[in-house]
């Protein structure tokens, strides 16, 4: 049987309580297995800038689909190169939140977990998060454009795109670009954890991009619970068991703390 969704909304004063329903404790004490899906809002709040954010000065004059997608690669890999060098620099000089934190200490607390992201920002994994899978792939990651091989050994410093030393091919970040579909396996372990978790929280997205954007259905066809933590109203809001409004770095510490509460 279906909870009743219950929505625990509150002011956007930071220092307000969110009012968290006790079922939705139970139900996270008891979880055996506990799903994480997060997207670009739990690091806004760390301040990384969102990907259309993120075209400020030198960058405003370009559609971020004209820096994300292989054929903006083809056509000018510096370019596109310069653009992730810079957003890796952004990314390199801010620290994971409460909210990250939080998601550590609940990978301590349940049985089995599963940490889902968007964000290629790697802010979960500095953080201290060891069961997750990157939807998107990870900026500080670096591959070969031809073999798709990760590259350890890069320069960051040439002032050229650097070459794949095994077959020549430019390097590019290992992110999944506009037109391209997302890891295999990293879906497949997401849609296994939507499928067999009994509390699924969904932070700091919209939800509205697929695949991901399935994952909160396929977790309730299957008798899991939906949570969003989200300052702002989604496509999701109403499909949600229950609604934490409020900042993930606020709601995620409150929601961990008052679960485990002796
Ligand atoms: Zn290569």
């Amino acid at each position: 049987m279906r909870l009743r969704a219950f929505s625990a909304r509150c002011s956007m004063n930071p220092a307000s309580v969110i009012a968290i329903p006790s079922e939705l404790l139970r139900a996270l004490r008891r979880a055996r297995f506990v799903a994480v899906l997060t997207g670009a809002g739990i690091s806004a709040e760390s301040g990384v800038a969102t990907f259309r954010d993120a075209q400020t000065g030198l960058w405003t004059r370009f559609d971020p689909r004209e820096l994300a997608t292989p054929s903006a690669f083809a056509r000018n890999p510096k370019r596109v190169w310069d653009w992730y060098a810079w957003r890796r620099e952004r990314v390199a000089s801010v620290e994971p939140n409460a909210g990250h934190r939080a998601l550590v200490e609940l990978e301590r607390r349940v049985p089995e977990f599963l940490l889902i992201t968007q964000n290629v920002d790697g802010l979960h994994q500095r953080a201290g998060s060891r069961k997750l899978v990157e939807l998107h792939g990870n900026i500080a990651r670096v591959k070969c454009s031809r073999e798709g091989t990760i590259v350890e050994n890069w320069s960051a410093e040439a002032s050229e795109v650097p070459r794949c030393a095994n077959c020549g091919a430019f390097l590019r970040p290992d992110v999944v670009w506009f037109e391209e579909l997302l890891p295999e396996h990293a879906l497949a372990a997401a849609e296994d954890a939507a499928r067999r978790c009994e509390v699924l929280l969904v932070i700091g997205t919209s939800a509205e991009v697929y695949p991901a954007a399935g994952l909160p259905t396929l977790a309730q066809e299957h008798g899991g619970l939906v949570v969003e933590v989200n300052p702002n109203e989604t496509p999701l809001s109403a499909r949600a068991d229950y609604v934490l409004r409020g900042a993930s770095g606020a709601a995620l510490p409150r929601l961990v703390s008052a679960s485990w509460m002796p």
